[in-house]
């Protein structure tokens, strides 16, 4: 029966043959993207030193299924579809009458939900000639991923990782290097900006927002080198989509529908490739479950950010894109959540929160470990910083629910393992991890310095 199964397994021919592009159900346009020098809306061409064509093309289309090229899907296989679970054992220890799912992509060989956009984008840029890939990491997720991806087509890719995770944890680093990566801490001596930013200040603890400047330096500055991103961008956000269209496929197979779908929000990827596909179901008439994304108190651009035209980066180096923002100069305190350290979020997941179609929560880092901790003993999967922030508040859901002597379904994203993440946990346990206030005063001088940016 299905309401004992734990797993909901699906066969590899399950794969989605299409990600799903929300563009084609939104009721409203997203706002365009402006060139940071003109404050004109940007074309393909201003794209183009950065991204393959294909990538720029799926960006534009307004085409609802976007197909996923034969051997994007064929890499898939190594660890797709991804399980989904019944929370049993967590529902049972915190006593509450709601039924508790989780969407698992911690099972890919790098550990997240990455893998996803990084395979296609390796793809897409080996198809166009591109030899070398340059990024930025936060966590490491990201750069293990592309370093994976790198292995599986055949390109060299340079990742500049944020110092502090650099420093937090080295075996990220090294299962780059396996991969075949060149690693390097941001801010760097390798590019022009790294060497400014260092010289005034060599102890720097980075951001995710410096390394992308690190990043789209060295690829303007190396033929035959293009840019690859692991979040905010809409490209990025479409190849997650096959999370979410695994997902509604597996809630059909236990019999249930969500009522509120939940994943942590960095940049925005996971929590859109879980959600976009039951928001889309939505617009087009069909169930419409509340949906959360979980960001951290250190970084909380869409619960106390503003929603108008910034940089994705430090240097403003790139397209101005309308976003909730902390403001682009804002360099968050180092959370372990790494992977949520950054001052913007995705204009499109920006957009469905203005138009109040998703709701944001930001939560204390302490009380995100205390909720993965909690997870770990019921489960035994130990996950990382990032959703620990998406289980804190399926946990508060559940607990509600039990209060209210309600029923409930609840889904949450698990984008990814804690492995690598011991070092946070050890600090957990033994009482020494760090609770960061919200640093609003840091924030609205950030936010000054916006002044003269459109605002859209
Ligand atoms: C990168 C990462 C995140 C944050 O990025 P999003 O684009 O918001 O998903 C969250 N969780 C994990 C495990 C990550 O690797």
């Amino acid at each position: 029966m299905a309401a004992d199964r734990t797993k909901f397994i699906l066969d590899e021919d399950r794969i989605p043959r299409a990600w799903y592009n929300i563009n084609a159900d939104l009721p409203t346009p997203a706002p365009p993207v402006l060139h940071p020098g003109t404050g004109q809306p940007i074309g393909p061409a201003d794209l183009a030193p950065l991204f393959p064509m294909e990538l720029i093309k799926q960006v534009v289309s307004q085409d609802r299924e976007i197909e996923i090229p034969e051997p994007v899907r064929d890499a898939y296989r190594l660890y797709r579809p991804s399980p989904l679970f019944r929370a049993h054992r967590l529902e049972k220890a915190l006593g509450t009458p709601a039924h508790i799912y989780y969407k698992y992509e911690g099972g890919s060989p790098s550990g997240s939900h990455k893998p996803n956009t990084a395979l296609p984008q390796a793809f897409y840029n080996k198809e166009e000639g591109v030899t070398r890939l340059a990024t930025e990491t936060g966590a490491g997720q990201w750069g293990s991923a592309l370093a994976f991806a790198g292995a599986m087509f055949g390109l060299d890719i340079k990742v500049y990782m944020v110092r502090s995770s650099y420093d937090q944890k080295p075996y990220r680093r090294v299962l780059m290097e396996t991969y075949g990566a060149e690693v390097v801490a941001s801010p760097s001596p390798d590019t022009q900006y790294g060497r400014s930013v260092l010289a005034d200040k060599p102890d720097h603890t980075g951001s995710l927002g410096l390394a992308i400047s690190e990043a789209i330096e060295d690829t303007v500055t190396h033929p035959g080198t293009k840019y690859s991103l692991g979040s905010v961008f809409d490209f990025v956000l479409l190849h997650q989509t096959v999370i979410g269209q695994e997902a509604i496929e597996q809630m059909a197979l236990a019999g249930e529908e969500p009522d509120v779908v939940i994943g942590c929000a960095g940049g925005g990827s996971n929590f859109a490739g879980l959600t976009f596909p039951f928001i889309g179901r939505g617009l087009r008439g069909g169930p419409k479950p509340r949906i959360i994304a979980v960001e951290p108190e250190a970084a909380p651009s869409l619960t106390k950010g503003v929603y108008r035209y910034d940089f994705g980066d430090t240097a403003q180096m790139t397209p101005l894109v309308k976003m909730y923002t902390l403001g682009h100069s804002f360099i968050p305190e180092p959370i372990h959540a790494g992977g949520l350290r950054y001052h913007g979020m995705s204009p499109l997941v920006s957009m469905l929160k203005e138009q109040g179609m998703i709701e944001a929560q930001a939560v204390h880092q302490r009380a995100t470990f205390e909720a993965g901790v909690r997870f770990a003993r019921a489960e035994g999967i130990l996950p990382a910083p990032e959703p620990t922030h998406a289980i804190k508040v399926a946990i508060d859901e559940a607990v509600e629910a039990r209060e209210a002597g309600q029923s409930k379904v609840i889904l949450f994203n698990l984008c990814g393992h804690g492995h690598f993440d011991l070092s946070a946990y050890e600090r957990f346990l033994t009482g020494t991890l760090e609770d960061y206030e919200y640093p609003a005063e840091k924030v609205a001088e950030a936010l000054e310095a916006l002044a003269g940016l459109p605002v859209g």
